[in-house]
């Protein structure tokens, strides 16, 4: 089996499977100023799975097990508010075969997919249309969160400028967001002020219920969206800077090998550190990894409407 040679290659080269789980050093204590949202009542999140990945520990965060098997989910955030749809991330679409031949080799070879429903067809099963979206707003532009981008094709999609300008420039790992066109693409900044810690944010309705700011590392323009619904529950959805919790808990890079998909390593590493402390300053915050299928299993599922969409 392809996956045991590569497996018994990588261990005898790089230790990984007997590699001691070697925390970040990060400092405890942080004082952040805690916003207070005003999420309206009627505001929901939901969860849309699209498809999954098959890993390893060994394969998402240092010290992880090889014979630690991980499913990594790929898919979107649904946030309703009565001013605005959005999704974060456009997970798996109907191209997605195609779409990951642009991936990085070893992570082709290590991983095995397989597709579920594009977010489109979710959307339009629980009667929303997906036109009605105000937009997509990319964690990143990986190339498993714009695939199903396809299948959104009157959305704007929402970036930073960093992001804009990966994209459009001509690193490997943008090459789908690149082929799949980017003149939709809309670039913000973050003119709101401090939030979490974090200098600069982006208040999208006004309200603390959806709050971006800046968290390069794993790309330049990457994002964390710190999110609060009125039930009380805190989210921040942290794209890639961590595959599983983990990467936030210990916290822990990702392994040395697959490392080579963080366009800047010591900025994902501070980030790293940075979201450990805001957990560990509010334990109530739901870490959701893009890829950590056992969060978004408790996460509200977006459910078919009766009138069959
Ligand atoms: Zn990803």
């Amino acid at each position: 089996m392809r996956f045991a040679l590569l497996s018994l290659v990588l261990t005898a080269t790089f230790g990984l499977a007997g590699c001691s789980s070697a925390p970040l050093a990060a400092p405890t204590g942080t004082a952040l100023a805690m916003p207070a949202p005003q999420p309206p009542a009627a505001m929901r999140l939901y969860a849309l799975q699209t498809g999954r990945m098959y890993s390893r520990a060994a394969f998402a965060f240092k010290g992880g097990r090889l014979g630690d098997e991980r499913v990594f989910t790929a898919g979107a955030i649904l946030i309703r508010h009565p001013a605005g749809t959005l999704l974060f991330d456009a997970g798996f679409g109907p191209g997605v075969e195609a779409h990951r031949k642009t991936s990085p080799w070893l992570l082709r070879v290590t991983t095995k997919y397989d597709h579920q429903t594009s977010v489109a067809d979710q959307l339009t099963a629980a009667g929303i249309a997906p036109s009605s979206l105000t937009a997509v707003v990319l964690t990143h532009a990986h190339w498993d969160h714009v695939s199903g981008l396809e299948t959104l094709p009157g959305s704007p999609v929402w970036v930073t400028r960093d992001e804009l300008a990966f994209v459009r420039g001509d690193d490997a790992s943008t090459a789908l967001a690149r082929q799949l066109g980017t003149t939709r693409y809309v670039a913000y900044d973050f003119p709101d002020g401090p939030h979490l810690g974090f200098a600069r944010s982006r208040d999208v309705f006004g309200d603390g219920s959806v709050v971006l700011v800046p968290a390069p590392g794993h790309t330049p323009g990457s994002i964390v969206a710190f999110i609060a619904t009125p039930d009380g529950k805190r989210y921040a959805l942290i794209g890639d800077t961590a595959w599983q919790q983990e990467g936030v808990d210990l916290p822990a890079e990702k392994p040395w090998i697959v490392r080579q998909v963080d366009a800047d390593r010591a900025a994902t590493r501070a980030m790293l550190i940075r979201l450990h402390q805001i957990k560990a300053a509010m334990p109530g915050l739901i870490i959701v990894p893009a890829h950590d299928s056992r969060v978004w299993a408790t996460l509200p599922r977006l459910a078919p409407s009766p009138a069959g969409g």
